[in-house]
């Protein structure tokens, strides 16, 4: 059956309750997908209880819905192996649990490289730690468009790299990274390689293993599932021989007065309770993601996406940040128009029912490099129609009229 944003719609209950509304801030959060909805409903009403401490039947149906989970994130990631899939709180969570577990173990002098490009998420850990481990940050330049150079990995991936971290696709510029020449030249140095995927997910499956990462990351607020969940994958190995970042009920093997062991990953880092509805949530949001059809789904938000670059491109004044063209971009457009800032713009745009987002998108070193304070963004996902376009090219020219 041939796709259509129309009816995909249907699968998103805000939007139907919101039929005014232009949603084009997907890079911010995606909308909740039904899928995910019902299954968090489920959980709630028929079999809530915490999980793997519980040995009645609710507990039992609990730590099922919940492993199932784990096995659906899998399943969307092409892991290996199940137990590679950590549950976290989020991107921001599972990098910080990688920035400590990792990190604690590297010594002064030790590099570890990132990209201009990064989110603060995934920019802060690691300057963090090196103030607590005094260990060298090194950064990959960026080209006037704000890709990665890959031409310059040497500078960045020196012989004492212990650690790669970079985005798989940028939030600002929707520039998705070419990781292969990253993977060698990390592996090459005998460095692991973090990727931070929390743009990329919610444009289809990933393969971890293809990717020659060793760590993963994500949200689930941007797959269309609920908010205070996310994934950290780590190759078996690379997971194995971390060691736990928070201690507390679940992680342990045996705990005496005189010392603990550890369970194995992935018990090993969900210390405490985890988001149990929030993974439930997550995991029928990804297998009804995993079902669908993406390169229709992509082609779609490509052409809305390619119709506003041009369009926008006619405005007087506007500027983009990040390439042109589509190729290896997702469908996220940030711009800003002369001589006004974008909250305004974002706001007249608000008046027009058009939710967009402006700001620096935590990304100031990547607002640095373009030499901007911030951008407004539009990003989309296969739910938006060319109504929406429509809406916010409106809104602008009003805009324009209105502030300048
Ligand atoms: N990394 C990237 C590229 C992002 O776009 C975001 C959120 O916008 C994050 C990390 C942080 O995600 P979260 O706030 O869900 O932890």
């Amino acid at each position: 059956m041939k796709f259509s944003a129309h009816e995909w719609r249907g699968h998103f209950p805000l939007l139907a309750n919101h039929p005014r509304l232009h949603y084009l801030d997907n890079a911010a959060t995606g909308q909740l997908c039904a899928a995910a909805f019902d299954a968090v409903t489920h959980h709630e009403l028929t079999q809530r209880a915490n999980v793997l401490r519980g040995t009645y039947r609710l507990a039992e149906q609990a730590d099922e819905a919940y492993e199932k989970a784990r096995r659906q994130a899998a399943a969307y990631l092409n892991a290996a192996g199940v137990d590679e899939v950590v549950f976290t709180s989020g991107t921001t969570a599972a990098i910080n649990l990688v920035a400590h577990a990792f990190g604690d173990g590297l010594k002064p002098g030790d590099e570890v490289a990132l990209s201009l490009a990064e989110h603060h998420s995934n920019f802060v850990p690691w300057q963090m730690l090196r103030e607590r481990c005094g260990i060298v940050l090194r950064f990959i330049p960026l080209s006037a468009d704000g890709r990665l150079d890959l031409s310059r990995l040497d500078a960045a991936i020196t012989p004492r790299c212990r650690l790669v971290a970079v985005t798989h696709a940028s939030n600002v510029t929707g520039a998705v990274t070419d990781l292969a020449p990253i993977a060698a030249a990390a592996r090459a140095a005998g460095a692991r390689l973090l990727v931070d995927g929390a743009q990329r997910v919610q444009h289809g499956p990933v393969d971890v293993q293809a990717l020659g990462a060793d760590f993963y990351a994500f949200s689930g607020h941007k797959v269309f599932a609920p908010t205070g969940v996310g994934v950290l994958w780590g190759r078996g190995e690379a997971l194995a021989a971390l060691p736990p970042f928070l201690g507390g009920g679940g992680m342990i093997g045996r705990v005496t007065a005189a010392a603990t062991t550890y369970a194995a990953p992935p018990r090993r880092f969900e210390a405490g309770t985890p988001p149990i509805a929030q993974a439930i949530g997550l995991g029928a949001a990804l297998d009804w993601l995993r079902a669908l059809v993406w390169e229709e789904l992509n082609a779609h938000s490509a052409r809305l996406a390619q119709r506003l670059i041009g369009e926008l491109a006619a405005l007087p004044g506007l500027t983009f940040l990040g390439p042109r063209d589509l190729r290896a971009r997702l469908p996220i457009v940030a711009f800003n128009l002369a001589g006004i800032h974008p909250h305004d713009l974002c706001q007249v745009l608000d008046a027009h029912h058009v939710a967009v987002r402006g700001g620096h998108h935590c990304a100031q070193p990547l607002m640095d490099c373009f030499g901007v304070e911030g951008a407004v963004r539009a990003s989309l996902a296969p739910y938006n129609t060319g109504a929406d376009i429509d809406a916010l090219l409106e809104g602008l020219r009003d805009a324009q009229r209105k502030l300048k």
